[in-house]
């Protein structure tokens, strides 16, 4: 079979992606509401888990599963396979028990929308998988439908780890240690926010915060509370005295880079008429790069342990590696900004500004090129009790429209947009030093 007899203009091949996608809108709204009957936390996708697998099957498109512990990972195979594109979905849930479609014993509910991402993953398929259109690309698709994105429910994946089950907490770290993304040159994934115009509108992503999860933990000694006061360490003081250090050295970081440090404590001391003798706080410290990251945090536990040297307390600190920063693909998004303009309007397209909240997709972003935009089709707030989608032909239908015809400009003929990406894209990280960077947070050096 020639290809050059099936080549199809790239117009003709965007408007049959686009066609499929638009008559598949009430099939792909109710394999959302089937995600949204059943929320399941991180790492517990089971059952979204086989509602990709069972519409995989349905679709005729191979796949293989059990990609960090519950992931889903399909491929639609082009005419020749130069690059890999992939096109990811989160299968989980957030804890929001006051949502009226949370699950009543877990308290888990979709008001993230990653229901939405996973119908805008089935979308793409049904798109590329429009007569002549993989023909006319240079390059395989990845479906991919992934775990754990909320970094939630800590010491749920901590005993995960101990069992040797996974070894980083967030599903795409995960993934990318387990090798699932070394056959992948580019990402790209949309998320649900909220809308503020009635026609919704389509952000394109730009940078986000990442950031070092922290435990924190201060010894004292007890003793009694007013008769004895002097035979105490007071371990609560040393607490408010380590916030308070770090309270002293925010005008020293720098505005660029975000810094955020929110601490809250879980344990204050047991008993009024006794000096706490340990306390227990956790935290995050973000900031806009790895080296704004790094360089904070350690100012931070140099202020936290001064609080301890205040009072003659101890402060242990117990480091986890949460998330990198985002970087958006500028080409990436050039191609989703010209495909998006005629579907959304010229004035409701726009470039998003830095985020100061984190995503795992930045770890993803700092080894190959990707782009994650937030469309607006949501009304209340993201994680909220009142989240609500109402704009359903940009949760459903244009968002994947103008994803699947950008992942048909990086492809089509001979892939000269995916060249283009990659011709501009420097990586920060290679996977192993990414994971010596993981390993170096984890140890506290
Ligand atoms: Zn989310």
């Amino acid at each position: 079979m020639s290809t050059i007899a099936n080549q199809l203009p790239i117009a003709e091949v965007k408007a049959r992606v686009c066609k499929a996608i638009e008559e598949n809108m009430p099939r792909l709204m109710e394999i959302a509401e089937r995600i949204m009957a059943a929320p399941e936390l991180g790492y517990k996708e089971q059952k979204t888990s086989a509602v990709v697998q069972e519409v995989f099957k349905e679709l005729q498109i191979p796949f293989t599963t059990g990609h960090a512990l519950t992931g889903v990972k399909g491929r639609l195979k082009g005419k020749d396979s130069k690059y890999t594109v992939a096109m990811i979905g989160e299968l989980d849930a957030i804890l929001c028990p006051k949502h009226p479609r949370a699950d009543e014993l877990t308290g888990a509910a979709h008001c993230c929308g990653h229901n939405v991402q996973i119908a805008n993953l089935i979308a793409v398929a049904l798109g590329l998988q429009a007569p002549g259109v993989m023909d006319n690309l240079n390059g395989d698709v990845v479906l991919f439908a992934v775990p754990a994105e909320e970094y939630v429910e800590i010491d749920y994946r901590n005993k995960l780890r101990e069992e040797g089950k996974i070894r980083y907490l967030g599903g795409k770290q995960e993934l990318i240690y387990e090798g699932a993304f070394d056959d992948i040159d580019m990402a790209m994934q949309m998320h649900v926010n909220p809308a503020t115009t009635p026609t919704g509108e389509m952000g394109l992503g730009s940078t986000s915060n990442g950031f070092i999860g922290k435990l924190i933990d201060y010894h004292g000694k007890a003793a009694h509370a007013a008769g004895a006061p002097h035979e105490g360490i007071n371990a609560l003081q040393a607490c408010m005295m380590g916030i308070m250090g770090v309270n002293a050295i925010r005008d020293t970081f720098k505005e660029a880079d975000y810094f955020r440090f929110h601490p809250i404590i879980n344990s204050g001391g047991d008993l009024v008429n006794v000096v706490p003798d340990y306390v227990s706080m956790e935290s995050y410290v973000r900031a806009a790069t790895v080296d704004a990251m790094v360089d904070g945090n350690f100012k931070v536990n140099r202020a936290l342990k001064a609080g301890a040297d205040a009072l003659g307390a101890t402060c242990e600190i117990h480091d986890l590696p949460g998330y990198l920063p985002m970087r958006n693909d500028a080409v990436m998004n050039r191609f989703l900004k010209e495909n998006s303009i005629p579907l959304f309007g010229e004035d409701n397209v726009f470039q998003g500004e830095h985020i100061t909240a984190s995503t795992d997709m930045g770890d993803v972003s700092h080894l190959i090129p990707v782009i994650h935009p937030w469309v607006g089709c949501i009304k209340g707030v993201l994680h909220g009790a009142d989240y609500e989608i109402v704009n359903h032909d940009v949760a459903f239908t244009k968002t994947a429209q103008a994803l699947a015809m950008t992942i048909v400009d990086l492809l089509y003929g001979e892939a000269k947009g995916a060249d283009e990406v990659k011709a501009g894209y420097k990586a920060v990280f290679t996977k192993e030093e990414y994971l010596q960077f993981m390993d170096r947070i984890a140890e506290g050096k």
